[in-house]
C-alpha cells in the first residue's frame, strides 16, 4: 500500500485487506514499514516491546525472520514496527544492497503465505524502495480529492522511475478509494477522471498499465476509525458496519482478480503453504474489546 501523502486509508487498507483475505481462507503476512507502526498496533501488537521487529531484520544480518512474525489471528502474521525503524533510512544509506534488504529477507518464506501486504510509510524514501523492490503489485489508497488525484499522477511517474531500477515486473495493481462519499459530485467526478486517466494507460506498457480503481469504493465509516484503538480489525471489532462490508467484498474481488491473474502464469508466492512450518510466536486470540491506548485514536475525517 503506497501513497507519499499520509492519512489517506493506507495503514487501514493494509490491515483491513489483510484481515479480510486471511478470513477467506488465506495465508496472509502484514508488514509494518512505517515507523509509526499504526499497522501493528491496529492489529493488536505492540512493536516497542515484541522483540525482533522489521527494522532488526532489515540492519541485523543475525535477526531470524521466524523471530519476528507474530500470529495475530488464525491465518494471519504480522511483521511488526517500532519508532527506531526511523533510523534505518540513515543506518542503512551507505550500502550497496540498501533498497534489497527486505525482498532478500522474506525470500526464505515467500512460500509460507499466499500475500503479503505491506504498509508503506507516507514518502518515497528508502523503506518505501525496499517496499518496491519486494513486491509484485503497487496499490495505492488515496481519496478521490482533485489535489489527491494530482498527487497519485506524479506517485504512478515515480513508481515507474524507480521500478526501473529496483523491480522492472513491478506493476500499479489499482487505485482503492477510502473515506468515499457516495453523494458527494466532486467524488464522482474524481472518480471520472481517474478511470480515464488509467483507461489512457492501456497498451502503453507503463507500470500503472491493466491498473483499475478496485471496487467497492471504501465508504468512510467511524467504526474504521475506532477499531485500532482497540487492536482490532473492523471484522474482530464491528463486522456487519458499512466499512467491513466494504473490505470484505475487496478483498474478495482482490483475491478472485489475483488468482484468476496468477493461475495462467507463474507468480511464485502462490504455491500452496500446506506444508510449510509455522511461524513461530502467536497472539491468536483477537484482544478484548478494551482501548489499548488511554486516548483512542480516532478520526479527524469524520468531524
Ligand atoms: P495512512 O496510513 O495513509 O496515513 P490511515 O489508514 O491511518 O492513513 O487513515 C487516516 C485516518 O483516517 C485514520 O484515523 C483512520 O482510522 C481514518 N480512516 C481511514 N479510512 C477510513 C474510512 N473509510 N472511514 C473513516 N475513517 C477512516
Ligand atoms: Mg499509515
Amino acid at each position: 500500500m503506497l501513497n507519499q501523502k499520509g492519512g489517506v486509508g493506507k495503514t487501514t487498507t493494509s490491515c483491513n485487506l489483510a484481515a479480510g483475505i486471511s478470513e477467506e481462507g488465506r495465508r496472509v503476512l502484514a508488514i509494518d514499514l512505517d515507523p509509526q507502526a499504526h499497522l501493528s498496533l491496529h492489529l493488536g501488537v505492540d512493536g516497542e516491546t515484541v522483540g525482533t521487529t522489521v527494522y532488526d531484520l532489515m540492519v541485523d544480518p543475525d535477526a531470524d525472520i521466524d523471530d519476528a512474525m507474530v500470529q495475530v489471528r488464525e491465518k494471519l502474521w504480522i511483521i511488526p514496527a517500532s519508532v527506531d525503524l526511523a533510523a534505518a533510512e540513515s543506518e542503512l544509506a551507505g550500502l550497496p544492497e540498501r533498497n534489497d534488504l527486505l525482498r532478500r529477507r522474506l525470500e526464505p518464506v515467500l512460500d509460507r503465505f499466499d500475500y503479503i501486504i505491506l504498509d508503506c510509510p507516507p514518502s518515497l524514501g528508502l523503506l518505501t524502495l525496499n517496499a518496491l523492490a519486494a513486491v509484485d503489485e503497487v496499490i495505492v489508497p488515496m481519496q478521490a480529492h482533485f489535489l489527491a488525484l494530482q498527487g497519485v499522477g506524479q506517485l504512478l511517474k515515480t513508481v515507474g522511475l524507480v521500478s526501473a531500477q529496483v523491480n522492472p515486473s513491478l506493476k500499479v495493481g489499482g487505485i482503492v478509494l477510502c473515506m468515499h462519499e457516495t453523494q458527494s459530485m466532486h467524488g464522482r467526478e474524481v472518480v471520472g477522471e481517474i478511470d480515464s486517466f488509467l483507461a489512457e494507460a492501456k497498451g502503453s506498457g507503463v507500470p500503472w498499465d491493466g491498473a483499475t480503481v478496485l471496487r467497492p469504493a471504501i465508504r468512510r465509516n467511524i467504526k474504521l476509525a475506532e477499531a485500532p484503538s482497540f487492536g482490532q480489525s473492523i471484522f474482530d471489532y464491528a463486522p456487519w458496519c458499512p466499512g467491513a462490508i466494504d473490505y470484505r467484498k475487496l478483498a474478495q474481488r482482490f483475491i478472485a482478480s489475483w488468482e484468476r491473474g496468477a493461475e495462467g502464469s507463474t507468480v511464485e508466492t502462490k504455491s500452496g503453504p500446506e506444508k510449510a512450518e509455522e511461524p513461530s510466536r502467536t497472539i491468536v486470540d483477537p484482544p478484548a474489546k478494551s482501548p489499548t491506548t488511554a486516548e483512542p485514536r480516532t478520526s479527524d475525517a469524520d468531524s
